[in-house]
């Protein structure tokens, strides 16, 4: 049996595509259904749905073998026991720092002031900041980042921008792009060695389908 783990919205609904190609179709789709495990029309072959941001841990602990996860979960999780072949050029968005629409960020890197700066992300955001050569007090949050500047909790974000609709709904703008975002296919290593005669094709047909 060969596990695989996506999460529900834009990474399932864009695999879907890939899973065809690989022959694996499935009845179910978490957007109508409760299942957390889903049959495909391979026997040998299943799905699990899981939050995004779990997605490297199942694959990890061998307890999924494949995963689909975008570059910002992967960043945050840090990638151990992950063999990450493929860029599956899907669900792609860019990681960026934003402000208020008032705030003046240029001049407050300029004057190297101290910026208070909330994210979901803040493995990337700390990374970032300290390449920029900035000292930034980060604060953890779990969504809805954009109304940290506007309540003063924070005086910028770091957030996936797609659209920049969520922005701009918000009085916020984007000041600086940290770095491009697409989901990428995970394998957990020891399974790759120990299914790859099950895996390689899969890996293969998911390789022809994302070109
Ligand atoms: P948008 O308004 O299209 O710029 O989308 C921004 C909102 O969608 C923010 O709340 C982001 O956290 C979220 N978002 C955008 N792209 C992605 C993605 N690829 N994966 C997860 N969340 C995303």
């Amino acid at each position: 049996m060969i596990t695989i783990a996506l999460s529900k919205g834009r990474i399932f609904d864009e695999t879907l595509p890939l899973l065809r190609a690989a022959g694996i179709l499935t009845p179910d789709h978490p957007g109508n259904s409760r299942k957390l495990i889903l049959a495909t029309s391979r026997r040998d072959v299943r799905l699990i749905i899981v939050r995004a941001a779990d997605v490297p841990t199942y694959v990890q602990y061998g307890a999924a073998d494949l995963g689909v996860a975008g570059k910002d979960v992967l960043d945050e999780h840090g990638g151990q026991g992950l063999y990450q072949p493929l860029d599956l050029g899907i669900a792609c968005c860019r990681m960026m720092v934003a402000v208020s629409k008032d705030f003046d960020y240029g001049r407050a890197t300029r004057q190297r002031a101290r910026l208070r700066v909330a994210t979901k992300y803040v493995q990337t955001a700390r990374e970032h900041f300290a390449a920029k050569g900035m000292h930034v007090d980060l604060i953890k949050l779990y969504g809805s980042m954009e109304l940290a500047p506007l309540t003063g909790l924070a005086d910028a974000i770091v957030d996936l921008v797609s659209t920049g609709n969520t922005l701009k709904a918000n009085n916020l703008k984007a000041v600086e792009e940290i770095t491009p975002i697409s989901a990428r296919l995970v394998i957990n290593q020891a399974a790759l060695k120990l299914k790859r005669t099950e895996i390689q094709p899969l890996l293969d047909a998911f390789a022809g389908a994302a070109a």
